[in-house]
């Protein structure tokens, strides 16, 4: 049966994309990157940084914490060639709790090709973009699309859900995504491609959404293999969680007298490149569990640990969760007399929550402060 909303959406002939189009010119979220359905049916069109910085902002990240994030990088660097010009330690801070930090080291790089390389004009074709570095070819299609109006098959999460339903993709995620694209590519439109990749987001995000879909309020509800079965929940399957290796590793909290902490700048590879933290142990699949030889672990730490003071373990290690392994960090806390830091190599900062830390070492911090 289909609802009166949807009613408007199903006469007889008209094409998915249409739909789509015509539901997005009357729902279209209003986001700061964006460019409303009216405003670019007068002409007016989207500027290719901001699409590309809020496009690099979401990857992983959620609307609501991207917001205000955008906003104040564009009022710091607003145009490309001035986040070029920018040190990478201004970026990484900017980004800090953000998360991937990867994605802002490869943000700074990518500025500075298209300055240089390209006179601070992005290409403009998914081939020219993905060249770019840190730019995958999610990315560069939507900012084909969005920015360029390129016909390009933009998928996200929210869109992989709502292909995932409407043809009813029984195989699960992630081995379904090449069924899905196929999908997606025979409905993507030769004309406002943009607007319909945004209209598909948009469509994922407020109604098809993951738990109780709005099917009553979706504009191609009576051609949805999955609503008409009953079951649209249930897509996309998915395939068992992944295992994540654990890595262990331990954080000195080193505070001196005046309650400044010890901060240290991370080697520009590997996890957390270029990063401030507290100095650590090499993260890696230590072995240090229940049973570890607490004496030879305590001798084989201490190399790394920044003075040679009283250590005190706090009760709970701290336990983030990376893309690709968990972390669980013992942290140690040591005090030391303002007098005798003087030689220690680092930034003591006052500030420590405030500095602009990846969130496992902030998390580790505030650990070592209360013990
Ligand atoms: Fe999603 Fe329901 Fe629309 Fe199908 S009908 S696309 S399940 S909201």
């Amino acid at each position: 049966m289909i609802s009166r909303a949807a009613l408007a959406y199903a006469w007889p002939g008209m094409k998915f994309s249409t739909r789509v189009l015509r539901w997005y010119d009357a729902h279209a979220r209003t986001l700061p990157w964006r460019i409303a359905p009216a405003a670019r049916e007068a002409g007016a069109r989207p500027d290719p940084y901001r699409v590309w910085l809020s496009e690099v902002m979401l990857q992983q990240t959620t609307v609501a914490t991207v917001i205000p994030r955008f906003a104040r990088f564009l009022e710091r660097w607003p145009r490309v060639e001035a986040l070029a010009e920018a040190p990478l330690e201004d970026v990484l801070h900017e980004w800090a709790g953000l998360g991937y930090y990867a994605r802002a080291r490869n943000l700074h790089a990518c500025a500075r090709e298209v300055v240089t390389e390209h006179g601070g004009v992005f290409p403009d074709t998914e081939e020219g973009l993905r060249a770019l570095p840190g730019v995958g070819p999610y990315t560069a299609a939507a900012i084909a699309a969005i920015a360029f109006d390129r016909q390009a098959t933009v998928i996200d999460g929210n869109i992989e859900r709502v292909i995932a339903r409407l043809r009813r993709i029984e195989t699960p995620l992630p081995a379904a995504k090449p069924e899905i694209r196929a999908a997606a590519e025979a409905l993507t439109p030769g004309r406002r491609a943009g607007d319909y990749a945004q209209a598909l987001m948009d469509l994922g995000a407020s109604v098809c959404r993951p738990r109780a879909p709005d099917c009553a309020a979706c504009p191609v509800s009576h051609e949805c293999a999955a609503h008409e079965a009953g079951d649209a929940e249930s897509f996309p399957h998915k395939a068992r969680k992944r295992w994540r290796p654990l890595r262990r590793g331990v954080a000195f909290i080193l505070v001196r007298s005046d309650g400044a902490v010890l901060l240290r700048r991370r080697p520009a590879q590997g996890l957390l490149g270029g990063m401030l933290a507290p100095p650590t142990t090499p993260l890696e699949a230590a072995p240090l569990t229940e049973n570890s030889d607490r004496e030879y672990l305590d001798a084989s730490f201490a190399r790394y640990a920044p003075a040679s003071v009283a250590w005190r373990i706090a009760a709970e290690p701290v336990r983030h969760v990376f893309t690709h392994f968990r972390l669980e960090l013992e942290v140690r806390r040591g005090d030391i007399e303002a007098r005798n830091a003087k030689n220690i190599e680092g930034e003591w900062r006052a500030d420590a929550l405030d500095a602009g830390l990846p969130t496992a070492m902030k998390k580790a911090v505030a650990t070592g402060l209360a013990v």
